[in-house]
Formats: structure tokens, C-alpha cells, sequence
């Protein structure tokens, strides 16, 4: 019996992304069969619940946004569940900010997710005032009180290196931005050819100044990592063989080939 039921857990998962892969056609050709929108149509047309049909809405929309998404879901660090939960915290964010917050939640059981989106949402936001000068520039930033006791103990526990806390937050960068120039990429044990690794992706975007690279296009949305040589021509994920491309040039490529 429990086997069973596991099989057909298994299946539900296979449909539901399946379904959630038919509605983004529906989405990105916009043909609601004559209903006004997506939303509509999956309420009226398919009987969803409106509950239901949010979710959905909600995970097509991300997915839209960031398309790698799909494949952390096929991967299972993220569940349909937890995206749907997290549209709305992460909403208004920039795509930078969403995929941050996506990345904490990855590996995470949707309960646990949540209990994370929850508590980073009761978190003040940080504000920060920035004015430039022709040598400088000055930022003012607010903190909650819990974060300038961090730096309060920051500050003590290296009191001796820096003196105050212009001299400790500069080391601070250095010493954040040092870490993230050494990444080094190791060979990733994943069989799947597809997979990029994290930190791979991240060095891609950051070397693409978060553009895509095709020859004038200046987009900043919906970024994808494309295999120049494709992995059906025998091309591997290697950095020497990935770009950035928005959504429209992959897309394009794809269709060129
Ligand atoms: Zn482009």
C-alpha cells in the first residue's frame, strides 16, 4: 500500500509539472480560450479553485522571471509548494533580490520555507542614502537593533585590527569581495549534463554584469545560461562554453538551430 501511494505521489508531481508546463504556454502565447486572463481561465475553464489557480499563477510567474527555477524544482531543492508560498514575499523584490531569497529556501521542506519567509518579512528593511562625490561616495544605512549588535561584536571581537567602524566595515568588503573573486569551480559530481552549479551561475552572471551578452542587448530580466556549443552538439558546462542570454535570445538561438 505505502509503496503505492509513493508511486502515485510521484505521478502527482509528474502532472503538476506537466500542468504548470502547458499553462506557461497558455501564458506566454496569451490565448486564454476567450477567457480575459489566466487567472479566468483556469477558475472558469478548468475548474481550479481561485485558491489553487493563485498558486499556480504565483509559480508561473516566478518561473517566467527566473527561468532556472524549473530546474531546481526537477532537481527537487525547490518545491512548486514553496514557490507558490513565496510569491508573495518576494514579489515586489528585484529578480536579484527573489533569487536570493530562493536560495535560502532551497532544500527546505515548504513548512520550513515558509517559517523563513515569514521571519525575513518581519525583518526591517534595510535602508540605505547614498550621495556622490567626485572622490567618494557616502552612504548613510539604517540597521535593526539586532544587526547593530552584530557589529557592535564584530567591532569588539576585532577591536584590535579595527579601530572604529569605518576602518572594520571597508574590511569587511574587501575581505566579502576577496571570497567571491576565488571561487573556484569544481567538477560537479551531478550526472546530469544540464546541471551548473551555483556558484558557476553566479560567477556567469557577475562576469555578464547580470546582461545578457548578445551583441546590443541590454536586458536584465529574465536571464538564462546558454550552452554556446549546445550539450546536443557535444558541448560541455563549462565556463568557457556558457553565456548569458535573456529569455528572447536563448529562445532565438534555440529556434536557430
Ligand atoms: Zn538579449
Amino acid at each position: 500500500m505505502l509503496k503505492e501511494l509513493q508511486n502515485l505521489v510521484w505521478i502527482e508531481k509528474k502532472i503538476t509539472a506537466e500542468i504548470l508546463e502547458k499553462l506557461q504556454e497558455v501564458y506566454d502565447n496569451k490565448d486564454f480560450a476567450g477567457y480575459t486572463n489566466l487567472f479566468e481561465y483556469m477558475v472558469k475553464g478548468l475548474g481550479y479553485s481561485e485558491a489553487t489557480a493563485s498558486l499556480r499563477q504565483s509559480c508561473l510567474k516566478l518561473i517566467r522571471e527566473m527561468p532556472e527555477l524549473k530546474v531546481k524544482v526537477s532537481e527537487g531543492k525547490l518545491s512548486y509548494t514553496t514557490l507558490a508560498r513565496s510569491y508573495k514575499f518576494i514579489k515586489d523584490q528585484s529578480t536579484e533580490a527573489k533569487r536570493a531569497t530562493l536560495s535560502t529556501l532551497e532544500n527546505q521542506s515548504s513548512r520550513k520555507a515558509l517559517e523563513i519567509l515569514e521571519k525575513q518579512s518581519l525583518a526591517p528593511e534595510i535602508k540605505v542614502h547614498k550621495r556622490c562625490y567626485q572622490d567618494k561616495v557616502r552612504i548613510t544605512i539604517d540597521l535593526s537593533h539586532e544587526e547593530y549588535e552584530r557589529l557592535q561584536r564584530l567591532k569588539a571581537l576585532s577591536s584590535h585590527a579595527h579601530e572604529n567602524y569605518e576602518k572594520l566595515i571597508k574590511a569587511l568588503i574587501h575581505t566579502a569581495h576577496k571570497k567571491y573573486e576565488n571561487t573556484h569551480f569544481k567538477q560537479h559530481k551531478s550526472k546530469n549534463p544540464r546541471y551548473i552549479p551555483q556558484r558557476l551561475r553566479n560567477h556567469l552572471l557577475k562576469q555578464a554584469k547580470y546582461r545578457c551578452q548578445y551583441p546590443g542587448c541590454m536586458q536584465d530580466h529574465y536571464l538564462q545560461i546558454d550552452h554556446i556549443q549546445p550539450l546536443a552538439k557535444d558541448g560541455r558546462s563549462t565556463p568557457d562554453n556558457l553565456q548569458v542570454l535573456c529569455h528572447h535570445h536563448n529562445q532565438q538561438k534555440a529556434c536557430s538551430h
